[in-house]
């Protein structure tokens, strides 16, 4: 058994690496134009930020996830950009997993036409999207090393990448000084998508060498950095990174599990963010996952961060949704259960999880 992966060829880490930004900016706009997406919150914190200084204004859209992207969001913002702007050649993202994947599927959507919906699934781009930078200013994703970005579609109730090759960045920026003024829930509900990465990773029953070293990797630095002193220290940031980075290149070659289309589902419906619904879906799934439940439950308590319960009065319609929304991600259900997952989350069993959140 063999197969291809994919990795962002070029990876420029450490501290003040943003610096480099402006330079590849210039190298790569001598046959068009730069598109360079912010996250706005970023924006508004760090301004002051050199890197940020020198870009030029007029390449700059600010942008407000105020929820996960959804489809008809990155349909709207790629053909605002594409009227706005005239022969792109490079698109940059600067900010979280939101921001990444939101920067990929531009990049994507200049090449490829019609609606991003057209795309959300395996291997449904046709043609490599334009030059595509990514700089992480949260870390925890793993979108800047995966070759996936994760869009929503109100209308089918589905939460769905565009998985391809076409996904990967071109080039990365990893500056440990960008995650920073993260606030510090934000901070510990980010790492913990890349520690869930890990560990569905490595409990599932699509397992490889490859994936198991680098969720291993991530796994360890995350326990290491949320049980010590001070998680947010420039060493603890830089690893954070790696860990995210690393998280990335594991799911890129295996499957999530359970956590997260639970916690998708939670997402369509409800509007919570992707990191923060995956911690309030994994404190539910405790009896799939009892060793490393354990172990978050413990990171928690260390870094004082407690989840009150969200979901009081399950509606019955509003459960058909999170059931539909949680069935559609058929391999990483068959990863963490086999495949006679639909019996083992039958109803029954997802009102039970749906009711502990
Ligand atoms: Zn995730």
């Amino acid at each position: 058994m063999f197969k291809s992966l994919y990795t962002p060829p070029i990876t420029t880490f450490g501290e003040k690496a943003s610096e480099y930004l402006n330079s590849l900016i210039k190298t790569k706009s001598n046959s068009g134009m730069a598109v360079v997406l912010i996250d706005k919150n970023f924006y508004e914190k760090n301004n002051n930020l050199s890197f940020l200084k020198k870009i030029n204004k007029k390449n700059i859209l600010l942008i407000n996830h105020k929820k996960e992207p959804t489809v008809q969001f990155i349909d709207e913002l790629k053909n605002k950009i594409v009227s706005n702007f005239s022969k792109i050649s490079i698109v940059v993202g600067i900010g979280g997993g939101s921001m990444l994947d939101t920067a990929k599927a531009i990049s994507n959507l200049i090449t490829n036409p019609g609606s991003a919906s057209k795309y959300q699934g395996w291997d449904l781009l046709k043609k490599p999207g334009i030059f595509k930078v990514g700089v992480p200013t949260l870390s925890g994703t793993g979108s800047e090393s995966s070759k996936t970005c994760v869009l929503t579609n109100d209308k089918t109730f589905h939460k769905l990448g565009m998985n391809s090759k076409f996904s990967v960045f071109d080039e990365l920026i990893l500056d440990p000084n960008l995650n920073k003024t993260v606030e510090k829930k934000q901070y510990f509900y980010s790492a913990m998508d890349a520690y869930i990465h890990a560990i569905e990773s490595l409990s599932g029953s699509f397992r490889n060498s490859y994936a198991d070293n680098y969720s291993n990797l991530s796994k360890n630095l995350i326990e290491e950095i949320f049980l010590s002193n001070n998680p947010k220290s420039i060493q603890n940031r830089s690893k954070l990174m790696l860990a995210s980075y690393y998280g990335g290149l594991a799911i890129s070659s295996s499957f999530v599990g359970l956590i997260h289309p639970i916690s998708a589902a939670l997402s369509v419906v409800y509007g919570f963010k992707h990191c923060y619904a995956n911690c309030i879906s994994f404190r539910a799934l405790g009896e799939f996952y009892p060793t490393h439940y354990k172990i978050f439950n413990k990171m928690c308590k260390f870094n004082n961060i407690k989840f009150s319960k969200k979901i009081k009065n399950l509606k019955s319609d509003d459960f058909e949704k999170l059931v539909i929304s949680t069935l559609v991600h058929e391999k990483p259900l068959y990863n963490a259960l086999g495949k006679k997952y639909k019996e083992i989350l039958n109803n029954e069993k997802l009102w039970e999880i749906f009711n502990r959140i």
